[in-house]
């Protein structure tokens, strides 16, 4: 018997110059940037709020703000332009802390409630069309590799929208994928482990911080506390090396703490459904492990209980275009520059992968990610935002961090617009012009 599947409801249809397809931190940045330019843009995302990673995933801080160094000169801060804006919008609010310690640099902590609410009201101030509960789920293609928007999902039956230009923005370079661009997952295959991080209340963070330090990286003898209690065999506790950083809220911490691995030890990759799934259920088991462990052990945590844990299990790293250029490993610690960079970052490497994280400083510097980790290597109309941009692996594992994001979108929100306006390819846009605008902007990317 045949089986034919059919969406028989009224195809609705949106015609926009500019799609941005996925509300994370490149995304909100990549709408908003293009709309000030007085472009019609419509971003989409498939949960009911922005964020991404950031906020379902529940990363907590925004890295990639300050420099690294050996120095005790506290918090100098090297990334402006968007970030700097969106930071500022989101502190404005009472949603983000301070700079915290983490190991040779700093991060701020933010409120992700607070991360929606800021993006929704910049995205509507600005005047881009949000349409929530909505997946892109096929590509448009005019002839062979013209994308000329998606075909979406909501619950109103199927959208077709059809953009002069389209932003994949979907962190998992989906849009890359469905037209049959060239992409690539990972170390052949391999991607950084997943993390499901939470939120832990009811902390005395007075008597935790003065056991603990403020350095959010938990120090060697947490780690051997945690190594010890997994060997007694009452919990089991995948990861020693963790972070725990206090919060907005009183009494709270944010535990980045887990490692999700599957139940045969193999490394689970998230664009798989039954490896996403296990992800989910070993995410929230370890949540307990974790939660359990440290309210037996942990100084101020005795009273301690789970608020939350992220709407979805983190995911650090998926598929991603193989752009006109890629960064590369050897290009951070060495804190490379391009003539046709649009974004700089001083975050470390900090690969999630095997049994602990590891973290390798670039220090007192700051690398740059060049225009064409944006433009695929084939395919028209089409460009891409954050961290499904081309880097190698190691690469990857510091571009990918939310203030750099941000840069991303910004720069890729202009380019878009130069596209729609001056009928340009991305491929034919140039990156100093970019780096140009995103200075004007106060990217300060010379300076
Ligand atoms: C466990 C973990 C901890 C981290 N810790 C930190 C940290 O402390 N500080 C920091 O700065 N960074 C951290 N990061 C990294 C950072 O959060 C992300 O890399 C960053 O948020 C990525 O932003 P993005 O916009 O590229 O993609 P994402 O945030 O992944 O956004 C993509 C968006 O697209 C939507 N989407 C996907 N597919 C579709 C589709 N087909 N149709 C419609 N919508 C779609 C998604 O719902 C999502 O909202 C962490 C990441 C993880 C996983």
């Amino acid at each position: 018997m045949s089986v034919a599947a059919i969406d028989r409801r009224a195809v609705s249809r949106i015609d926009t110059d500019i799609l941005v397809v996925g509300g994370g931190a490149a995304g909100v940045a990549a709408a908003i940037t293009a709309v000030r330019a007085g472009l019609d843009v419509t971003l989409i995302e498939r949960y009911g709020f922005c964020g991404g990673g950031a906020v379902a995933g529940l990363s907590g801080t925004v890295c990639g703000l300050y420099a690294a160094s050996e120095f005790d000169r506290g918090p100098q801060q090297m990334v402006f332009g968007f970030a700097e804006e969106f930071v500022e919008a989101l502190s404005a609010r009472g949603g983000l802390a301070g700079p915290v310690r983490y190991g040779k640099t700093f991060t701020r902590v933010h409120d992700p409630l607070m991360w929606r609410e800021t993006a929704d009201d910049m995205l509507a101030t600005a005047g881009v069309r949000v349409i929530y509960h909505c997946v892109a789920v096929e590509v448009l293609l005019d002839g062979n590799e013209a994308v000329a928007g998606v075909m979406a999902w909501s619950k109103q039956g199927p959208l077709e929208i059809r953009a002069r230009q389209t932003i994949d923005a979907s962190g998992d370079a989906d849009i890359v994928a469905m037209a049959g661009l060239p992409n690539f997952v990972g170390d052949n295959g391999r991607v950084q482990n997943p993390t499901m991080i939470f939120r832990l209340g009811n902390v005395d963070v007075e008597a935790f911080v003065a056991a603990y330090g403020t350095d959010t990286i938990m120090p060697p003898s947490v780690s051997a506390m945690i190594s010890e209690a997994s060997a007694s065999g009452g919990y089991r506790l995948p990861r020693t090396k963790i972070w725990l950083f206090t919060t907005t809220r009183p009494n709270e911490l944010l535990c980045n703490c887990t490692r999700i691995t599957g139940a045969d030890g193999r490394e689970l990759n998230t664009l798989l459904h039954a490896d996403f799934s296990e992800a989910e259920f070993e995410g929230r088991r370890q949540v307990r492990d974790y939660a359990r462990f440290f309210r037996d052990r942990l100084v101020g945590c005795e009273n301690a209980f789970v608020n939350d844990t992220g709407v979805q299990v983190g995911v650090r790293q998926t598929r991603q275009v193989e752009g006109t250029s890629k960064l590369g490993n050897g290009d951070i610690l060495a804190g490379r520059k391009f003539a046709d960079g649009v974004a700089r970052s001083p975050w470390p490497i900090e690969l999630h992968s095997g049994s602990k994280p590891r973290v390798e400083w670039l220090l007192d510097d700051v690398y740059e990610v060049p225009y064409g980790c944006f433009v695929p290597q084939r395919g028209e109309n089409l460009l891409v935002a954050g961290r499904c941009l081309s880097a190698e692996h190691e690469a990857v594992a510091s571009a990918r961090v939310t203030a750099q994001c941000f840069s991303y979108g910004h720069a890729i929100g202009h380019a878009a617009v130069i596209a729609v306006r001056d009928r340009l390819a991305p491929r034919q846009i140039e990156g100093r012009d970019l780096r140009m605008l995103l200075n004007r902007d106060g990217a300060r990317l010379d300076a």
